[in-house]
């Protein structure tokens, strides 16, 4: 397809005009149209086993960017923009972000979509069209607001198809239409997205905010995605997507393997289907339904085939994040399942008595992730110190059942969109340095390693962060009204709020600083710029006031005429993928500061690294493989190892007040939240909560690393003033990101699990 004719016909087909005479807006349009067709002349991906990889998130990020890349005339297009003084990136503007994920679960799975789709593999994304996803965050009065996030417009990369399928509930029925999302692989073919929505959704049910009628939900099932990502609120609501999405999901199973002529009795040759968390296990109960009370099964063969088919991802040890469902709930919801849960529990104790693996638990309640133990071949953690805790402590039990059926898959991102698309000028550098096999096969970037003493190469890497560095203060004064100041370093934090992630001990490292710089008079060598991003669930209360706490710092400290020259702090609003692409590259200083063993794995810190970063972290999750590439020399780590994490909860010997009473330096920046300076500006009860919260309870251990936090973050920054050491550290960094590289990923998992082609 000749590109300028078709952008040219395409414009005047749609507006009567010429692509150069046509607004931002319009031209997104005919991009879109444009890249549309240019998919549409593209091979689907086939194989006679298909791969089901059915998640409740596919956190997938604008569009148009990656396709255009995938289809290799990004540079085309730039080219035919920049005659009419526009760009690809300028355009994307106008595109709105999907809105159909919380973080990294939802993140990781639009990777692996892009990767499988490279990789030339037979599978899809099952999932459901949430119209408001994920709430957008605005501030108002230095506290998080959730509003309605309303992304879906009349012409988008979403696909009406004629596949739908009736739902019965307990109490009723609803039917379903399948929409689609074209994933082409980078110079490959295309897979697809499935989500799934109800036909009878109201969107007029919304009112003020995120606000709705919970009880009717054949109105409102597809409305939201259920903002708590690692705490469950219990809600009823959520066992209605989730039933939702894998009876679609099986139906749809079942339908592709009859239309291909194909016997149910094969069902395990010809589809495989990773569970990615807990939220579509009841799709094992689903099919086991299916088959037995529709196609003719007994319970045996049912039960055997499923098991063959199905294989199960573990996202994280936290116990408030592992969903078990009280029986009577699934009663309500979906009665049709509760005999068929009962049956397979009752086969789990009839040769195995232990309560800690029985499926239902004396309380009633079914553990969904024990079920799909069971009855999947496959267990993966996401990290290799991940996978040996499931191992070792978290479903040892089940480890002795099923020693093979446990394996790792380290989590890895997609390099087309965090590298080639988010970081062009570290891409042309990288293309000029060390050619261009690094975009097919990313071990390749160890070919920089032989820079590492190249004094132009190392000087181009800074001037490329600079050159993002300065393109993130145009974005941040945008967006934000915020000045920063590029020769500042970059020190930040973007992730979902989260306790374990410890937002609240940078928090306190820059009330440390601060403190040091008003009444310390010590001065920063540089000045350094603190950037936070992050939403917390609406319902978690004490994520919400760590927000209000930065937030608060932030309206101190940049209204400080004595420390403003030397810190800055800015939360962003709204953090997203599209904010991450412009975070990201602009990065000197990655925390990745989680409690050792909570974090399965990060996929930021992999981000990071593979953009000239230097992590900053504990040893915890992807981190430790990190450092294991690295080596000592090229990053910061600090804190109480994992073992030693979980000897205190064994022990339940850890004292967060200890530390308060035996630490000066910990104490005064504690007692800083409920200050006279953080209460003129902020909330008391906010404050006050948190600041309890911290001193009688701080489950998630931050004063027992906030010592060695400051210690080692301070050497960091000394050592940023060495600019030679510094340069190295990022080349190296960027030299072993290769095996964080998504396709690794999936190519372990087509090779250890689901055996495509
Ligand atoms: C990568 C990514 C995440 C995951 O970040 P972690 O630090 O690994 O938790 C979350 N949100 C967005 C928008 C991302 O791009």
């Amino acid at each position: 397809m000749n590109i300028r004719e078709n952008l040219d016909s395409l414009a005047r087909k749609l507006y009567g005009r010429p692509v150069n005479q046509l607004t931002d807006a319009e031209t997104y349009h005919v991009l879109l149209q444009l890249t549309k067709d240019l998919m549409a002349e593209k091979q689907a991906i086939a194989g006679s086993r298909k791969l089901y990889y059915i998640s409740a998130e596919f956190l997938i990020g604008k569009l148009l960017s990656n396709n255009l890349i995938n289809l290799g005339v990004y540079d085309e297009v730039e080219d035919i923009l920049k005659e009419s003084g526009k760009s690809v990136a300028k355009i994307e503007e106008d595109e709105p972000e999907p809105s159909l994920g919380n973080g990294g679960l939802g993140r990781l799975a639009a990777c692996f979509l892009d990767s499988i789709a490279t990789l030339g593999l037979n599978g899809c994304g099952v999932g459901l069209l949430y119209h408001f996803g994920l709430f957008k965050q605005v501030f108002n009065d230095r506290l998080q607001c959730a509003e309605k996030n309303d992304w879906i417009e009349n012409e988008s990369w979403l696909r009406k198809t004629d596949v739908g399928f009736d739902v019965k509930f307990g109490d009723r029925t609803v039917h379903s239409t399948m929409y689609d999302i074209d994933v082409v692989g980078y110079e490959n073919g295309i897979d697809k997205l499935h989500l799934f929505d109800v036909d009878s959704l109201d969107e007029g049910l919304v009112r003020d905010g995120i606000n709705f009628d919970k009880t009717a939900v054949d109105k409102n099932l597809t409305l939201f995605l259920y903002p708590d990502d690692s705490d469950e609120a219990g809600n009823l609501l959520r066992i209605y997507q989730e039933y939702f999405m894998v009876s679609n999901a099986a139906r749809l199973i079942i339908k592709d393997v009859k239309d291909k002529g194909y016997s149910l009795r094969d069902l395990d040759k010809h589809a495989v289907i990773q569970i990615n968390d807990t939220h579509p296990s009841m799709v094992i109960p689903e099919l086991i339904r299916i088959l037995t009370q529709e196609e003719g099964f007994t319970m045996d063969d049912a039960v055997s085939l499923v098991s063959r088919t199905c294989a199960y991802t573990n996202h994280t040890i936290l116990a408030e994040a592992l969903e078990t469902w009280p029986l009577s709930y699934l009663e309500k919801v979906v009665p049709v399942l509760v005999p068929i849960i009962k049956e397979l529990d009752n086969r789990i104790k009839r040769y195995n008595r232990d309560p800690k693996v029985s499926i239902i638990d004396e309380q009633g309640r079914v553990h969904m992730a024990y079920m799909d133990i069971h009855y999947g071949f496959s267990i993966n953690g996401v990290a290799a110190i991940h996978t040996d805790i499931l191992k070792n402590t978290e479903l040892n039990a089940f480890y002795k059942l099923y020693p093979d059926h446990f394996n790792n898959k380290t989590n890895g991102i997609t390099f087309r969109r965090w590298l080639l698309s988010c970081d062009r000028p570290l891409a042309a550098l990288l293309d000029k340095t060390i050619g261009t096999g690094y975009r097919k096969d990313a071990m390749e970037l160890k070919k920089l390693l032989d820079y590492v003493n190249d004094e132009n190469v190392l000087n181009e890497l800074e001037n490329v962060k600079k050159q993002n560095k300065r393109a993130l203060v145009d974005y941040v004064k945008k967006t934000e009204g915020v000045d920063l100041d590029p020769e500042s370093i970059f020190d930040i934090q973007v992730k979902r709020l989260h306790e374990y992630k410890r937002q609240q001990m940078n928090a306190l490292y820059i009330i440390h600083k601060y403190l040091e710089i008003k009444h310390g008079g010590k001065k920063p060598a540089r000045p350094i710029t603190c950037i936070f991003g992050a939403k917390a669930a609406p319902a978690y209360v004490i994520a919400r006031d760590i927000i209000h706490l930065i937030l608060v710092l932030q309206q101190i400290i940049n209204n400080d005429p004595e420390v403003s020259p030397y810190l800055k702090v800015v939360m962003v609003t709204n953090y997203n993928v599209s904010y991450a692409e412009k975070l990201i590259p602009a990065c000197d200083i990655s925390e990745q500061i989680s409690l050792a063993s909570k974090e399965a794995s990060g996929t930021s810190n992999m981000k990071f690294m593979l953009n000239g970063a230097v992590t900053l972290g504990t040893d915890d999750g992807a981190n430790v493989e990190i450092h294991q590439f690295v080596g000592d020399d090229n990053i910061y780590i600090f804190g109480a190892k994992s073992d030693e994490v979980i000897g205190h909860y064994a022990k339940a010997d850890y004292v967060s007040r200890d530390f308060y009473n035996n630490s000066p330096v910990i104490k005064e920046a504690v007692d800083f939240i409920v200050g006279p300076e953080a209460m003129a500006v902020g909330h008391k009860e906010n404050l006050e909560r948190l600041y309890h919260e911290l001193l009688n309870k701080d489950w998630f251990m931050t004063l027992l690393d906030l010592e060695d936090y400051i210690k080692t973050k301070d050497k960091m920054l000394a050592d940023f003033e060495d600019r030679e050491k510094w340069k190295k550290m990022m080349l190296v960094n960027i030299a072993n990101a290769g095996f964080f590289s998504s396709d690794r990923t999936i190519e372990q998992y087509n090779h250890d699990i689901w055996n495509l082609r």
